[in-house]
């Protein structure tokens, strides 16, 4: 029913049915264990969470986010923090530019060079692509056939087993044919060796590349951190692309290997499709990480819409228990602000399945609005005057039934009570940084 509905709604939008359970601290740890479940670092995930907890302890809530909600999107401004804050774009400096690929085998090298040659291309750019994975036969045909299927050229030597010739022709033949970039497709090993070191090394050494990128895969978890840092110790690449984050891969891998190696992550792989290319984003993925996108995203439009000196105000009238009727339809007007309830609701998590099917709209208000609207200036400020005769006036000018007037009378009783309990425990509230 609709008092039953709204009281749904009032609850988790404006969180008060939350606060008394709240604990920042119960709410850090999960999210603590979230971050490890995406394969953050431990260390990694204690200092992210004991930052959150400093500054969520600093901050005023808004009356219209729950805490919970609000370290979501604290925690979320720290994950972005600390995968640089903004995306990084690759260099094109050089006339042709060398991209050199490095990575470990079976990382998604080939693949990605072929997506970031067609990403170039789109931008109407032109590439060439050399295959200097001279230990595969296979690996040729591969790029070859990638290099078909998306119009561009590909540079080979098929009998020749020195990748550093191969590259350095191709950088001549790109010259004089007009590419701008080559990208340069290397060979990896199953595990680091000093052959593969070597070679890659070397490539970079005499290519002088604009780039040097590291590909690995992230589904490989620590394994992926570790291999990273040795890269890096020997290579001193300019950015990471993280692929195979299709599927239910969380990307956890991404905070940990700019923390360990704090290099910026410059694209993301989703999928072994030519098109499926990302240019990084950190707040993307650290909402992706946080696996609560569209959260995060009520936070933020909740805190655009809500007035914040209205909030105050009624904060300040719940604080003194003298919230009114008038409060309660301007907190209406708020929550109607904030655009479609039922898009709202169907944002917080578990609610979707809930509210399938219900017909909560912003509709649902009106009655509530009509009853509201047929008392008095005094019965609103006053609610406490409003006996039974006045309940059959106030049923009668606004088209509602008494019955439904008595509902929401004592659905505002309710809250008021709730209201009073909590500043009862004022002190606790105050430590948890003027929640109400
Ligand atoms: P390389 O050995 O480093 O050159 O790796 P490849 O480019 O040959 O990729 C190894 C395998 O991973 C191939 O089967 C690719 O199709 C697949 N692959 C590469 N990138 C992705 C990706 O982002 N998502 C998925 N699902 N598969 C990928
Ligand atoms: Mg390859």
């Amino acid at each position: 029913n609709l008092s039953f509905k709204l009281d749904r709604a009032f609850k988790t939008l404006k969180g008060t049915g939350k606060i008394t359970e709240i604990n920042v601290a119960t709410t850090v740890k999960e999210i603590r264990r979230a971050l490890i479940d995406a394969d953050v670092n431990y260390k990694v995930a204690k200092e992210v969470t004991d930052t959150i907890k400093t500054e969520a302890l600093g901050r005023d809530v808004l009356i219209s986010v729950s805490p919970g909600q609000l370290l979501v999107k604290i925690t979320q401004e720290e994950l972005t923090k600390l995968m640089g804050g903004t995306k990084e774009d690759i260099s094109l400096k050089g006339d042709p530019n060398v991209i050199l690929i490095s990575g470990l085998q079976g990382s998604g090298k080939t693949t990605f060079s072929g997506k970031l040659a067609y990403h170039l291309k789109k931008q109407g750019r032109q590439v060439l692509l050399a295959a200097c994975d001279i230990y595969r036969p296979a690996a040729i045909e591969q790029l070859k056939t990638l290099g078909e299927q998306i119009g561009v050229e590909v540079y080979a030597e098929p009998d020749n087993k020195n990748a550093l010739e191969i590259a350095s022709r191709a950088v001549e033949y790109a010259k004089k044919n007009g590419k701008k970039t080559v990208i340069v497709d290397t060979a990896g090993r199953l595990a680091v060796d000093e052959q593969m070191m070597n070679e890659i090394s070397e490539l970079k050494e005499n290519l002088n590349p604009s780039e040097t990128l590291f590909v690995v895969d992230s589904m490989t978890g620590q394994d992926a951190v570790n291999t990273a840092k040795t890269f890096d110790e020997r290579l001193n690449f300019n950015g990471v692309v993280l692929t195979k984050l299709d599927g239910d891969t969380r990307g956890g891998a991404a905070i940990s290997i700019r923390h360990v190696v704090d290099k910026p992550i410059k694209f993301i792989s989703t999928g072994e499709k030519m098109e499926n290319l990302d240019v990084f984003y950190p707040d993307r993925m650290a909402q992706r990480i946080l696996g609560m996108g569209d959260v995060v995203s009520l936070v933020e439009r909740a805190q655009q819409s809500f007035d914040e000196d209205e909030a105050k105000r009624i904060n300040a009238k719940i604080r003194k228990n003298q919230f009114n009727f008038e409060d309660f339809l301007s907190q209406i007007e708020q929550i109607k602000k904030m655009g479609n309830l039922k898009d709202l609701m169907g944002m917080i998590p578990g609610m979707g399945k809930v509210i399938k099917g219900m017909d909560i709209d912003d509709d649902s208000f009106k009655p509530i609005e009509a009853i509201i609207k047929s008392m008095t200036p005094l019965e609103r400020e006053n609610p406490d005057v409003i006996d039974g005769s006045r309940r059959k006036r106030i049923a009668q000018g606004s088209g509602r039934t008494i019955q439904e007037v008595n509902n929401l009378m004592k659905q505002f009783n309710d809250m008021r009570k709730l209201m009073k309990q909590m500043n009862k425990m004022g002190g606790a509230q105050r430590a948890l940084g003027n929640l109400v």
